[in-house]
Order: C-alpha cells, then sequence, then structure tokens
C-alpha cells in the first residue's frame, strides 16, 4: 500500500482516545501480511463494562533486538473527520495528528527493510491525547531494554524537535460563604477571591529559559457561583502552564501568589525533556508535549514528524503530501546514521 493511501485507511477508522481498537486491528493485520512480527498490548486494566473497548498498544519487529524504533500515537482528539484530498494535500482528523505520521514512518521501515536494515522497530501507542496510558504501559514491554534510539513522531514541520516544553496541570479552588446578593456583607465571594488570585497569576513573572523559552500559563476553565442573586461560596479555575524548567520552582511561585486565599489541586504533571540533536537536520524546542516522557526505557528520544501542530487538533487538520513524502526521506536517513553510531561509544 502506498504513502498516501496508508495514511488515508488509517484516517478512515476513527479512534478517538479509547476508541482505538478498530485502529489497533487494522495496524496489526496490515504488518503482518507485510511479514513484521507483531504484539497488541492490552493498556486497559481495570476497565470495567460491556460498552468499554479494548485498548491495545501495537508492538512490531523483524529481527529480535530492534536497536531504533519508530514511535507515535494512534488516537486522535474528537470529532472524527472523515479523510479527503486533492493534489497537494490530505485532509481529516489524524492527517497530521498522527495517522499521516504512522504512514510515514511504515514507508520508511519498508524501504530501509528493501535495503537489507532490519534493526528496527515500529510502537504505536493509544491514548497518547489523554494522558499516555498507552506510553506508561509500553515503558515495561521487554523490548524496550534492546532499544537505543526512539524516534517519536508528531508534527514537526520536519524539523528535529530538540526540546519539548512540560505541562503542568492545576485547579485552583477559593470557597466564601453564600449570602443573599442584597447583602453582600453577610457573604464572601469565593468568585471575587478568585478573580483577585487570576489577576495575580496573569501579572506573576514565571522563569524563562535559555534553552526552552518562555514558561505560558492559560487559565483554561473558569467555574463557580450557585445564581445571580447569590453571594457565591465556592469557585475553581484551571490552569496549564507550559513548563520550560522542572516543576518545583513553579509550584512554588504558585502557592506563594494564591496564599491563603485558596487551594492547588494538581491534576497532572509532564516535565521538559531534551531529545537528541542530529548534525544537518534543522532544529527547534517544540512547545507541545508527547509521550516522550513516559517512554523513559526505550533509549535516546528523538522527535520529527510532518504537518503542523497549529492545524493539529482543528476543524481544518491537514498535512501536506509532498511533507509526508518527505518525511520518509528523513526518517530513512535517521534511522541509518542511527543505527551507524554506536550508543555505547
Ligand atoms: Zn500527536
Amino acid at each position: 500500500m502506498k504513502l498516501f493511501e496508508l495514511t488515508t485507511s488509517l484516517m478512515s477508522i476513527p479512534s478517538t482516545s479509547g476508541e482505538e481498537e478498530a485502529v489497533g486491528f487494522w495496524l496489526r493485520d496490515h504488518l503482518q501480511s507485510l511479514g513484521w512480527k507483531v504484539e497488541l498490548q492490552p493498556v486497559d486494566e481495570g476497565r470495567t463494562g460491556a460498552s468499554a473497548s479494548r485498548q491495545n498498544n501495537v508492538i512490531a519487529w523483524l529481527n529480535d533486538t530492534p536497536r531504533v524504533w519508530f514511535s507515535t500515537h494512534m488516537d486522535t482528539v474528537p470529532p472524527f473527520i472523515e479523510p479527503s484530498e486533492d493534489e497537494e494535500k490530505i485532509y481529516g482528523r489524524g492527517s497530521c495528528d498522527a495517522k499521516g505520521i504512522i504512514a510515514a514512518q511504515i514507508t520508511a521501515a519498508e524501504e530501509l527493510r528493501s535495503e537489507g536494515v532490519e534493526d528496527i522497530g515500529l510502537l504505536y501507542t493509544v491514548e497518547e491525547e489523554r494522558s499516555s496510558t498507552g506510553a506508561r504501559a509500553a515503558n515495561d514491554h521487554p523490548l524496550s531494554a534492546k532499544c537505543e534510539y526512539l524516534i517519536n513522531g508528531e508534527p514537526t514541520d520536519n524539523d528535529l524537535g530538540i526540546g519539548s516544553k512540560g505541562t503542568f496541570r492545576l485547579k485552583i479552588k477559593t470557597t466564601g460563604k453564600a449570602a443573599h446578593s442584597a447583602y453582600p456583607e453577610q457573604g464572601d465571594s469565593a468568585i471575587e477571591k478568585l478573580l483577585d488570585i487570576l489577576e495575580d497569576v496573569r501579572h506573576t513573572k514565571f522563569p524563562h529559559d535559555d534553552f526552552f523559552g518562555e514558561t505560558t500559563v492559560n487559565i483554561g476553565t473558569i467555574e463557580g457561583g450557585a445564581a445571580l442573586n447569590v453571594i457565591p461560596p465556592t469557585a475553581e479555575a484551571g490552569l496549564a502552564i507550559r513548563l520550560t524548567t522542572p516543576r518545583a520552582p513553579i509550584e512554588e511561585a504558585l502557592r506563594s501568589v494564591v496564599r491563603a486565599r485558596g487551594q492547588i489541586e494538581v491534576l497532572s504533571c509532564s516535565e521538559p525533556v531534551r531529545m537528541l540533536a542530529v548534525d544537518s537536520f534543522a532544529q527547534k524546542v517544540v512547545r507541545f508535549t508527547t509521550d516522550i516522557p513516559y517512554l523513559t526505557n526505550w533509549g535516546q528520544p528523538l522527535l520529527l514528524g510532518p504537518g503542523s501542530i497549529l492545524v493539529a487538533h482543528t476543524k481544518d487538520e491537514f498535512v501536506l503530501k509532498k511533507d509526508l513524502e518527505h518525511a520518509v526521506r528523513l526518517y530513512v536517513d535517521l534511522a541509518k546514521r542511527l543505527l551507524a553510531t554506536n550508543v555505547h561509544e
């Protein structure tokens, strides 16, 4: 199957996070038909109910000790958008994030194989777009021990991502005292407290890192209050902070802003990571998070993929066909370069 057909075939199977079973089966069958050894690694332990679809990572290899692995995720954000194409582009959900990448990696792997290079593996995870549960499960897989380089794919415009910011997700919660809105002195507004805290957060200077750049804060959600005529007893805001330093100093700065006015509830955190730089590849730091922080047993990470993160997750998601083709060349070159070096030197 050719590159573009492989991309649209993968895209035509809906696989919103949590619903990756069908695309995993399709990938297994496709890779087996090409002669790969394929394992489906279950990652849905603890999920119950007849309607819960099974989730499996797809792990494929040729010889038993592959040193270089390609990886990305099979899930997409909602909603499903059917694939379509013209001369120049493939449109629809997953075109750039990340089914076009899966297609480019498989095409590259097959090309390497046709040249006699069999020291390669393929790892396709579930749930990257939610909490990387697939990657966490994959980290314990025995084949990880043999892996020296993991080429992870996300839309980097075909530049080598040499660093990615971390993500610190948290809630700030305030409490007050309900009262009739005509008698505000009887109550204590949780929303006004929250607004004061958020105003201070907006004016807080978080650290700048010379390599990773600015720490940025998105106040993504605000909830609170009971009714227009009630002094609000509770309020909360959800924040996503793109980390350029370890979490600890940022959390400390935040706690000194919030003080006793509210509580901080930590939802999740991934620290910023540095990836391997390789001469002659265009390089940059990316601001988004990947599976890489959870694949620590899979050797030295690298990040490269066709398409733009700016159209990923949008209704206008697309990938340029020439970028998919270019990615195949880059993946082949990168794998050869890595296989020619000895990580233990
Ligand atoms: Zn992605």
